[in-house]
């Protein structure tokens, strides 16, 4: 296989490929955009909420925002040595506590774990006026983008011609674009190689 960069900023890249079947690329588009795990918020408790948006509103919202998380530590829940009873390797608390006037951003979220918090601070949640409150506790865990849309990692196309495919990939994640690519290829050897242990 070989790989060169033709074009790449923050969240894009654009790859030229050569030495790999059609067969080859269309699982790594499918690996990227269903299958590497990214860390989104699962679960809300609302303690308080004067806020105009309802709770369910203010909970899709927390879970579209992208967070940060450690590769190697962290776990997702049904992969988790406590069996998804729920531990710090697979599940992570976040507490927000927040009176108007004013707007509620992303970055008002506080991680119980340094290693997770949002990507971003400034994607506005809601906004309270005067002595409105909102105080919440969430819980995010690792998961998949064939779970979720939220877990997409990123988005993933390609174009074929003359044996070399050209690939755009755009992370929507705590992945550089260029990780995605790395991720997708570390996941289908993983899985070849559990495949191959089964045969
Ligand atoms: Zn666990």
């Amino acid at each position: 296989m070989e790989i060169e960069v033709i074009e790449k900023n923050r969240d894009e890249i654009k790859l030229k490929v050569k030495g790999i079947t059609p067969g080859i690329a269309a699982i790594i588009r499918r690996v990227i955009i269903a299958e590497i795990p990214t860390m989104a918020i699962e679960w809300v408790d609302f303690y308080k909420n004067d806020s105009v948006l309802p709770d369910e509103a203010i909970a899709h919202r927390l879970g579209l925002i992208p967070l940060t998380f450690d590769k190697n530590f962290h776990t997702l829940p049904n992969k988790c040595d406590c069996e998804g009873k729920g531990c710090v390797k697979c599940q992570v608390k976040l507490y927000l506590y927040k009176k108007g006037p004013g707007y509620v951003y992303s970055g008002d979220l506080k991680s119980s774990d340094e290693k997770v918090k949002p990507l971003y601070d400034k994607i506005p949640i809601t906004y309270l006026n005067e002595d409105e409150e909102l105080e919440l506790e969430a819980i995010a865990q690792l998961g998949l983008g064939k779970e979720h849309a939220k877990w997409q990692a990123g988005n993933c196309g390609y174009s074929y011609n003359d044996s070399e495919f050209i690939f755009n990939i755009e992370t929507t994640s705590f992945y550089k674009p260029e990780e995605l690519f790395e991720e997708a290829i570390n996941l289908i050897l993983e899985k070849l190689i559990e495949l191959k242990n089964k045969v």
